[in-house]
């Protein structure tokens, strides 16, 4: 053991977990990539093995550790995919789903009850605000927004608010947001669900980190009990594969996983091995994600027919938002929102003109991506909801890929050209 040099006995960096973490070739005649293990059932040894294994999974704090049962239960390419995105979150364990959105459903039915409330920053992700306002509110849960999510006084008051309604269960923090790119300070949302705690119930704090993911924000070490990526969008990377993950404590994740098991709403093994295998360049596609959406925001923030650039780096030194940023993040990613000077007729003018860059709703991608979030993300919202966001005929999102970002440049150039100034009237 002593003479394994300190830097390859680990813990070792994200960039090379990314990469081997969480498969054992041992375990597959030595393959050096996994297999994809169809099965939906497991067989025992021994009778007393199969009793073992339920004792394990059913019982214990650690269901991972159980010989594999049946395939929705927890199946290798889960337990693979889990134990990676775990290690890359700095999280003890990880719950994978089928989607972002069915992590999100199974932790919030997993916490809440009818009668309690749940706090959370605003927007909020179409399919979360839906979720709340639909079922949730039908099962008699109330949903309070926070006002302004870096004032720890905004914070308190929301959660006062909410308390005074019902039992808090669960703060729900999305930041960035879609498509704003307002932040929220977790550490002070922490904070102050711990001063709740001392008095009352102490709510769940949850934080859905697929805007930057693992490599620019860690919400566990912000402190937050449950971090909730959609896979769908950075980490699987490839725009062909939809996944969901929930990081935190084993414990924390013990009610989420269990829920999971009765839903049935797992990761299968094809979508959990395509996981695994993007996971491997994250890193790298993320850096350079990141340094393309640099350049194209700095083009879009000079361009005359551009109003204004939501984009995380351009946020100015001196105020409340730079310094969570600096705090809390490692990159302003790559998916950010501008509007130009006109309205629906001028961007959709644009939009239709655009060669390079591709028109659909999602992100993170190694595709550059580009949607008009009033008539697309944001269609079922109404308009004053939308205002209130930021969100109007002018706004336009963007997530950057790994294209040469010249010709990204060069392809939102001309097609803001056909952006003619506006027939006052
Ligand atoms: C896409 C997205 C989700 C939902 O993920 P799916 O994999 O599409 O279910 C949740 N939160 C955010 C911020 C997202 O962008």
């Amino acid at each position: 053991m002593s003479d394994v040099p300190e830097r390859l006995a680990g813990p070792h960096h994200p960039e090379t977990i990314a990469i081997g973490h969480g498969y054992d070739a041992a375990a597959a005649y030595g393959a050096v990539k996994p297999p994809i293990v169809l099965t939906s059932t497991f067989t025992y040894p021994t009778a007393a093995a199969a009793k073992e294994a339920h004792r394990t999974f059913f019982q214990s704090t650690h269901p991972d550790e159980a010989e594999f049962i049946y395939a929705r239960l927890d199946h290798p390419n889960l337990r693979m995919v889990q134990e990676r995105f775990a290690a890359l979150d700095g999280a003890e364990a990880c719950a994978a789903f089928a989607s972002g959105m069915a992590a999100i459903s199974a932790v919030l039915l997993a916490t809440v009850r009818p009668g309690d409330t749940v706090v959370h920053t605003a927007p909020l992700y179409g399919g979360t605000l839906g979720l709340l306002n639909g079922l949730l509110a039908d099962l008699g849960v109330r949903a309070f927004a926070i006002t302004d999510a870096l004032a720890p006084a905004a914070i308190a008051e929301a959660m006062a608010r909410a308390t005074a309604a019902g039992r808090l269960a669960l703060v729900m923090v999305e930041s960035p947001a879609n498509p704003t790119a307002g932040l929220t300070d977790i550490r002070a949302v922490v904070a102050a669900a711990k001063a709740l705690g001392r008095s009352s119930h102490r709510p769940l704090v949850v934080v859905d980190n697929t805007f930057l993911g693992p490599f620019a924000q860690r919400p566990l070490e912000e402190g937050a009990d449950l971090a909730i990526t959609s896979l769908t969008k950075y980490a699987g990377g490839h725009s062909d594969v939809l996944g969901g993950a929930v990081t935190g404590s084993a414990a924390a994740l013990l009610p989420v996983r269990k829920l999971r098991t009765s839903l049935g709403t797992h990761l299968d093994p094809f979508s959990a091995w395509l996981t695994l295998r993007s996971l491997e360049t994250l890193p790298l596609r993320a850096e350079r994600a990141a340094r393309n959406a640099a350049a194209v925001a700095a083009f879009l923030n000079d361009h005359a027919k551009v109003t204004a650039v939501s984009y995380l780096g351009f946020l100015a030194e001196g105020t409340a938002a730079r310094a969570v940023y600096d705090r809390q993040c490692r990159g302003a990613g790559s998916t950010f929102s501008f509007r130009i000077d006109g309205g629906e007729r001028e961007a959709f003018a644009m939009l239709d003109r655009l060669r390079v860059i591709r028109m659909a709703v999602s992100l993170g991608g190694t595709e550059t991506l580009i949607c008009h979030s009033a008539t697309t993300t944001h269609y079922s919202v109404a308009p004053e909801v939308r205002a209130a966001v930021g969100v109007d005929d002018a706004s336009l999102r963007i997530s950057i890929g790994l294209e040469h970002p010249d010709d990204l440049i060069a392809d939102l150039d001309q097609a803001l050209g056909a952006i003619r100034p506006l027939a006052r009237t």
